[in-house]
Parts: C-alpha cells; structure tokens; sequence
C-alpha cells in the first residue's frame, strides 16, 4: 500500500482526496512559472495567459473530475482559490486583486470545466467498453472570447496598481472607489478598461474588415500601447500627488 501514486501525470492518493491533486498542481506551476520566467516577464498579458493556458490549466482536469464526485464547498473553494493564484503568478499580477476581474481575464467557466471534463471522461470510458475510436469532437466545445487578446503587459500594471495601498490612508487600497470617494479622482474601473480594450479592437475589425484584410496582433497592440501607456502614466502622477498632499 503507498501513500499516492502517479498516474498518467496525475498525483491520487489512496483516498481519492483533492489534497495530493492540489499539491501536484501547486508544484508543477510553480516548476512550469520559474522555467518559463524570462519569457514570461516580457511577454503580452495575452501571451502570459496562453502560457498558462497551455502548461497549468490542463493539470486541474483530474481536479475537476474529483469534484464532481465530492461537490462540497469547501473543496470547490480549495479548487478555485488555486486556479486562480496560479492565473494571478503567471500574468504577474497582485494576489489582493479581485475575484471577479481575475475571472473576468481568465474567461473560463469553472462550472463548465467540471461538467465538461466529466462527460469527456465517460465518453473515452463508454468508447473503451465499446472497443470503438474515441472522437473528441463529439463533446461540445464552449470557448469564450479571449478578453486580452493581443494586450501588453502594461494592462498588468495598471491593474496592480489599483491593489496597492494608499500613501495617504493607512490600510486602504488605491482601487477606483477609494480614490472617488475619498480623495474625489475619477479614474476608470478595471471592468471599463477591459470594455474600452474590446470595443476598440471591434471597431478596428470593422474598419479593416472593410478593406478585406484581418487586423494583426501587431497592429493591435500599437494601436493600444500607446493608450495604455497613457493611462499608467496618469495613475503615477495621481500617486505622486497622494505622497505630496
Ligand atoms: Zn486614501
């Protein structure tokens, strides 16, 4: 009898618990981030989400399976809580920043995921009794739109910047409510931001779509750099102002 055994890639333990699946995780993530960390440090915020993507989103699929067989909250939180610090790691973006916009950039449905995997699961199995060929196109595919798509990293700053602490008032966050209501600045909220990012990529498409030809990522981002670049700027000089008063 051993304590866990690796099967394909996964940690199980005898138990079936998530804590060895979580653990494994943890490890492989933080492996895959410190390998990949001169790339990752220059990369777009979109190519540090694929990298994600592609190396640690794929690790929790046996998570997502435990859980549906254990649907208990404290687990589903245990689950969630990790996909999204290890999302947070690799777009190098603060652990104190919102639940809701870290969803919002991983554009990945957590309940979509379990049930997805799921289904692929007994789909493979009910192929296998059958001795059939299993065809993955059989089971739906729900991808949502990549929200950053072609974004650089400054969109990371930005939002860091926003979960840091005010100079002014002890223990409080420069988030775009603290600053309105207390200090009386206006700046956008992150969730504005993204809207602005995606309109202006649309609208883009549209006016290239015209001249039949697909807007590149390269023109993408020149065309938001400079925007984003701006907007960065803006929010250092609100902070310098905040340390002056
Ligand atoms: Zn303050």
């Amino acid at each position: 009898m051993v304590d866990n055994y690796k099967y394909l890639g996964t940690v199980l333990d005898s138990k079936l618990t998530l804590d060895s699946v979580l653990e494994h995780i943890r490890r492989k993530a933080n492996f895959n981030f410190f390998k990949l960390y001169p790339f990752l440090r220059n990369a777009t915020a979109d190519g540090r989400r694929d990298m994600w993507r592609c190396l640690v989103a794929p690790l929790f699929n046996a998570a997502w399976i435990l859980l549906k067989a254990e649907p208990g909250k404290g687990r589903k939180e245990k689950v969630h809580t990790l996909w999204r610090m290890t999302f947070k790691k690799f777009m190098f973006l603060s652990q104190h920043i919102p639940t809701s916009l870290v969803n919002r950039l991983i554009a990945i449905d957590m309940n979509d995921l379990t049930e997805d995997n799921n289904l692929l699961a007994c789909e493979k199995w009910i192929s296998r009794k059958n001795l059939e060929t299993f065809r993955k196109c059989d089971v739906i595919d729900k991808k949502q739109a990549n929200p950053i798509r072609a974004i650089p990293n400054i969109l990371c700053k930005i939002i860091n910047w926003m979960s840091k602490s005010c100079p002014k008032c002890k223990g409080k966050i420069l988030n775009p409510w603290h600053l309105k209501y207390v200090h009386n600045v206006g700046i956008e909220t992150p969730g504005r931001l993204l809207d602005m990012l995606r309109d202006l990529g649309s609208s883009a498409h549209m006016k290239i779509d015209k001249k039949r030809r697909k807007i590149s990522r390269s023109e993408i981002i020149s065309m938001v750099k400079p925007i984003l670049e701006k907007k960065l700027e803006t929010l250092r000089e609100i902070y310098d102002s905040l340390c002056d008063r």
